[in-house]
């Protein structure tokens, strides 16, 4: 028998995060895992970040997190997506060389003090005669200990594999699933449902006619993601683009009632956003052709991730559809897509902190709990660790709001609504994205780590550089002022109203650029530029966000009146037999999440923002920081 404080089981992008998170939060941490070897697996497309998923990269890396860092060191192409458009919903990427991404996640968790990686099977969870987490049983038989649990075990649980009418048991490919701990799961009461993924074939590089696509490169130079990394130094290397065309569309049509999700074989819901082809060619019938990223996995690798074709079709109707598209005809197939169906549990079961209320201890993170991809799974780890540390130390849960962070939105998301078909971020999920931008992450969200106790000293030290250099330039560009009239001349359309104008207030001007403020002001080329940068981003944003502060303080008032975890609804007056079922299903946190409940009517919320008003629900039992 092993004592931990807190037990994290499996080793993908929730897993890693969360046992980093614990252990850097001071607990005695192990990160169980079937095999080591697969640490920071990816097991579908070679890519970290987009629209909506790269916000999250810098928050988990703004908290001292180990994803931004990780891909910093293993991505081989660097794009900022939506660069034509404000920078709120401008989403960082990066192409990875899968090898050296599970590496530095490797490394990366190694170099964690605190932590210990135990290569096991987790096969049930020990309950302590109090009826909370007590640990884990491996599958050989041996024992761990800890108050503190976080499960993360992706597509693993009742894992089922479906290429074409082949079926068969397994984790992701040639991976054992997770059953025994799927049954406990079940045993424990949990409200559990399936869902499915899928994943392209994957082709031989050496067999592609690359001169029949376009390439596309990346950003040059890279930006990287962390906040950490100044540069970006590993290889750079281009993708290529192709599509599919009406002969593959015919192969599909022809062949439709082969696929799994058509023939009733497969009864989970996929994801709406990230559809196979031939949900795609079926349900977008008019479409003559989709678009295909051609991505390599690594430098030193051959293997091509044709993202666009997921698919479980079988394999002949795989490689008949594969030598339809342009550069592919001769393209060699080294894996055949698939698709994979796993439980998950409803995460309505999950407080803001990701602890299951059924089970004190017990916290869910990741693809469990109903989302894909690693973004959401990683984001989720960070905040399971942080809170299984601090339950381990008898401390209450720190949660993440709407207005401070995507992170805050996805958990309140999941836990609030629940999910019909796996979650996946986008910008417009956020009712506050011009306030929760990839750019400012650091100054939402490192002050919140170094109050939670999370942030190492390396990133103490390079933010509290960075805000003093930001500070600066800010002071530097307030000080800084001149006449309409000198504006005029020097090139700016200003309203000749005689008032002089600082150069803060400039950017919030439209077609202001910080090129045109340094040829107003040279002095301004001393200043650090990545500074000024950052105070230009503010200051075009600063007239919209004042108007969205009255926003964000409602919401905030209403988050505020926390309702008790044991408030019986029945006591309230006003409220229906069906509201109050509801509300203790849910059990809302607070007023607000009470608000974002479906079905809670506007009566209701009257109903108990009077029962919290008169002060018997204004319960003080749930510790939040
Ligand atoms: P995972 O990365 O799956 O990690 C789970 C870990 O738990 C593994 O290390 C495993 O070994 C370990 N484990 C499991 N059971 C046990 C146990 N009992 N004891 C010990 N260790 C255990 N995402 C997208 O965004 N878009 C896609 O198109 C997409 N397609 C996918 C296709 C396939 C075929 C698969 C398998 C996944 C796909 N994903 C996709 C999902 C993406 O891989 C996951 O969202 C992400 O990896 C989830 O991270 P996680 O940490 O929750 O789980």
């Amino acid at each position: 028998m092993t004592d931990y404080e807190v037990i994290v089981v499996g080793g993908g992008h929730a897993g890693a995060e969360a046992a980093a998170a614990a252990a850097r939060l001071g607990a005695r941490t192990a990160l169980v895992t079937q095999n080591l070897a697969t640490l920071g697996e990816m097991s579908c497309n070679p890519a970290i970040g987009g629209l909506g998923k790269g916000h999250l990269v810098r928050e988990i890396d703004a908290l001292d997190g180990l994803m931004a860092r990780a891909i910093d060191r293993a991505g081989i192409q660097f794009r900022i997506l939506n660069r034509s458009k404000g920078p709120a919903v401008q989403g960082p990427r990066a192409q990875a060389d899968r090898a050296l991404y599970r590496t530095a996640m490797a490394e990366l968790l190694a170099a964690t003090d605190g932590l210990s990686l135990v290569a096991g099977t987790v096969a049930d969870v020990i309950i302590g005669d109090d009826g909370r987490v007590a640990g884990v049983t491996l599958a050989d038989g041996q024992a761990l200990t800890a108050p503190a649990l976080v499960i993360t075990t992706g597509t693993f649980l009742r894992g089922q594999i479906h290429l074409g009418t082949e079926t068969w048991s397994a984790g992701r490919v040639g991976e054992a699933p997770a059953i025994a701990l799927a049954d406990t799961i079940a045993r424990l009461g949990f409200q559990v449902g399936r869902l499915k993924t899928g994943t392209p074939p994957r082709l031989d590089g050496r067999t592609i006619n690359w001169a029949a696509c376009a390439p596309q490169p990346g950003d040059d130079p890279p930006v990287p993601f962390s906040y950490l990394t100044e540069q970006v130094t590993t290889p750079q290397i281009a993708c290529y683009i192709t599509a599919t065309t009406p002969q593959g569309h015919a192969v599909i049509h022809d062949n439709i009632d082969k696929a799994p999700i058509y023939s009733g074989q497969i009864a989970g819901v996929g994801p709406r956003y990230c559809p196979s082809i031939e949900d795609k060619v079926v349900r977008f019938a008019a479409r003559q052709s989709h678009q295909i990223f051609l991505e390599p996995e690594g430098l030193d690798d051959h293997t091509v991730y044709p993202n666009g074709i997921s698919t479980s079709l079988p394999r002949d109707v795989q490689a008949a559809l594969v030598a339809t598209i342009p550069g592919l005809e001769n393209a060699r197939i080294l894996q055949p897509g698939y698709a994979i169906e796993y439980d998950y549990v409803d995460p309505r079961e999950l407080s803001a902190g990701l602890q299951t209320r059924r089970l004190p201890g017990l916290f869910l993170a990741g693809q469990i709990n109903g989302t894909t991809g690693y973004e959401e799974a990683a984001g989720q780890g960070l905040v399971a660790g942080l809170n299984a540390a601090r339950h381990a130390g008898g401390l209450g849960e720190v949660h993440f709001d709407r207005a401070e962070s995507y992170i805050g939105v996805m958990i309140d998301d999941l836990v609030t609504r629940g999910v019909a078909e796996p979650y996946r971020m986008f910008t417009s999920r956020a009712e506050y994205r011009l306030l929760l931008r990839a750019d400012n992450a650091d100054s939402r969200l490192t002050p919140r780590g170094l109050d939670i106790g999370c942030i190492g000293a390396a990133r103490a030290t390079a933010f509290a550089a960075r805000s003093a250099a930001v500070a600066e330039a800010r002071a530097r560009l307030a000080a800084l002022t001149a006449t309409p009239h000198a504006l005029a001349q020097a090139g700016f359309k200003i309203t000749q109203d005689g008032r002089p104008r600082s150069g803060l207030e400039l950017l919030g001007y439209g077609g202001v650029t910080l090129d045109g403020l340094r040829a107003l002001w040279p002095e301004l080329a001393a200043v650090d530029s990545a500074a000024l940068e950052q105070v230009r981003i503010e200051g075009h944003y600063a007239g919209y966000l004042a108007r969205q502060e009255a926003d964000i303080a409602a919401y905030r008032r209403d988050e505020a009146l926390l309702l008790p975890a044991d408030l019986d609804y029945r006591q309230i007056g006003g409220l229906s037999t069906e509201i109050c079922d509801l509300l203790a299903r849910h059990q809302p946190h607070s007023l607000g999440q009470a608000a974002r409940i479906s079905g809670v009517t506007p009566a209701a919320l009257v109903a108990l923002l009077r029962h919290v008003k008169a002060g018997k629900g204004a319960a003080m039992d749930r510790v939040v920081a």
